[in-house]
């Protein structure tokens, strides 16, 4: 069925009837969407039957790759057994529970509990209702105001589109919300100059500290962080930042939370992203890799000190029609144990992340234009930059970044501009052969980038 229409009716049909998310729709439609048919492994394939080395694992997600027929296998069984129950009143199923006591195990100690929601952006809103029914619990319902940082994702509802710091989504819909304040980023390149990054992560923590007392400690209900922000692209922070700021964070008795909607589930080497900084949250939101993008579904995990609060203070009115879905949660339960038991995790720690990190650095350190070259696990980028030297930046931020990944599209690899970070973070499954082949491609491409910003007059 899928493949009965050809590639310019569906491109027609698309454009007539179906809007697209972050997308200006008038564009899209003279150019025509390109049209994914299927995928296997690190590759998608086009309408065209062109072979797409996915360098991005779709949108962050699909750690465990394309293509696994034992997920499909227990979507169905699953979908046949029991296809939907609620988990609202009273009730719960064996696919929610067995879920839940696998995502115990697999987290760090002290989060034997569980909320889920659908997606990423559900849990970061989910977590705002929490910390605040939390401190109203605690007899301190004053505090509400949560601190997030510019240029950090958390989502596009209305609470995670405000967490969030990325002013064009602000731009839109009068957002932020009141009670949701920002800090500058930990961004030692473009704001750490005189410093070594170790003196600058201190410096950026201090950011939170002067926004905890800019709003009153009394009054500050959370810190809220990505461990390394993905969307606003890869900016990796010093070592010393988490840990300053959790120190901070008990200070002044906030809750600090940590966004691990990417970094959670291996993107890093470590099961979730704070391990790797060596910090502990108060609660963690994920989504995205818990179940490889197979079917939507997003967890809150909460750390034991705020499960205690919440369950002192009876119930918690909040909750989605398929929080705890049975489909998605047998699939994401069948995803996390693939992912532990086929030792792809640990993969990413000891093997292929430290491959693509040497190979990475190796391939774009020479760049004239290009600098910043940085990573973790399967996690990394470079910045195009107009002088490498001064840490100049292009004058028109994503202008450069948006030609550079056109030529990545036209060599069918699939790497994402945030701005001009060029960024990648391929399935968890990809071989040492396949980094080669993404690598050697996306030389040839940067080449390329820098051969058409002489001729078009950009350097
Ligand atoms: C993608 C993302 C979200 C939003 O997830 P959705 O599933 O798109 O709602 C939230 N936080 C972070 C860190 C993300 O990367």
């Amino acid at each position: 069925m899928q493949n009965e229409r050809t590639t310019a009716q569906w491109r027609e049909l698309d454009a007539a009837h179906h809007l697209h998310p972050f997308t200006d729709t008038e564009s899209l439609n003279q150019q025509g969407a390109r049209v994914i048919t299927k995928a296997d492994g690190v590759f998608l394939w086009d309408s065209e039957g062109n072979k797409i080395l996915d360098g991005m694992a779709g949108l962050w997600c699909v750690n465990i790759g394309y293509g696994r027929k034992d997920l499909s296998d227990v979507a169905k069984r699953q979908m046949d057994e029991l296809a939907y129950y609620n988990t609202f009143f009273k009730t719960t199923h064996p696919a929610v529970v067995e879920l839940s006591q696998l995502l115990s195990e697999v987290a760090p100690k002290g989060f034997s509990r569980i909320f889920y929601t659908n997606s990423g952006s559900e849990s970061v809103d989910t977590m705002i209702r929490m910390v605040r029914r939390y401190w109203d619990v605690k007899g301190q319902p004053q505090k509400k105001t949560l601190i997030g940082r510019w240029n950090g994702y958390h989502g596009s509802t209305i609470g995670g589109a405000s967490l969030g710091g990325m002013s064009y989504m602000h731009e839109q819909g009068d957002l932020p919300i009141p009670g949701i304040v920002h800090v500058e980023q930990p961004w030692w390149y473009q704001y750490g100059k005189g410093m070594t990054p170790d003196e600058f992560g201190v410096v950026a923590a201090r950011w939170v500290e002067e926004k905890i007392l800019e709003v009153g400690p009394d009054k500050v209900a959370a810190f809220v962080g990505e461990p390394i922000q993905g969307a606003g692209g890869v900016i990796i922070p010093p070592s010393t930042y988490w840990p300053e700021v959790e120190r901070i964070c008990r200070q002044y008795d906030v809750l600090l939370v940590a966004d691990e909607v990417i970094c959670g589930f291996g993107r890093t080497g470590e099961w979730f992203g704070h391990q790797l900084f060596g910090f502990r949250p108060d609660l963690f939101t994920t989504a995205k890799g818990l179940s490889s993008g197979y079917l939507p579904i997003g967890a809150v995990f909460v750390g034991d000190k705020v499960a205690q609060g919440l369950a002192e203070g009876g119930d918690f009115n909040h909750g989605f029609t398929y929080s705890g879905h049975p489909v998605a949660a047998a699939v994401a339960h069948a995803n996390v144990k693939a992912l532990r038991d086929e030792g792809i995790i640990d993969r990413v720690k000891n093997d292929t992340g430290p491959y693509m990190q040497r190979r990475w650095r190796e391939a774009f350190g020479g760049f004239e234009h290009v600098d910043d070259v940085r990573g973790v696990g399967l996690i990394q980028a470079f910045t195009l930059v107009k002088n490498k030297a001064k840490h100049e930046l292009f004058p028109h931020w994503g202008e450069v970044g948006t030609i550079c990944r056109d030529i990545f599209f036209r060599h069918n690899l699939i790497m994402r501009a945030c701005g001009d970070h060029m960024v990648s973070a391929p399935p968890l499954v990809i071989s040492k052969a396949e980094i080669d082949q993404l690598i050697g491609t996306a030389v040839q491409c940067v080449e390329e980038c820098e051969q058409v910003l002489r001729e078009r007059g950009f350097v």
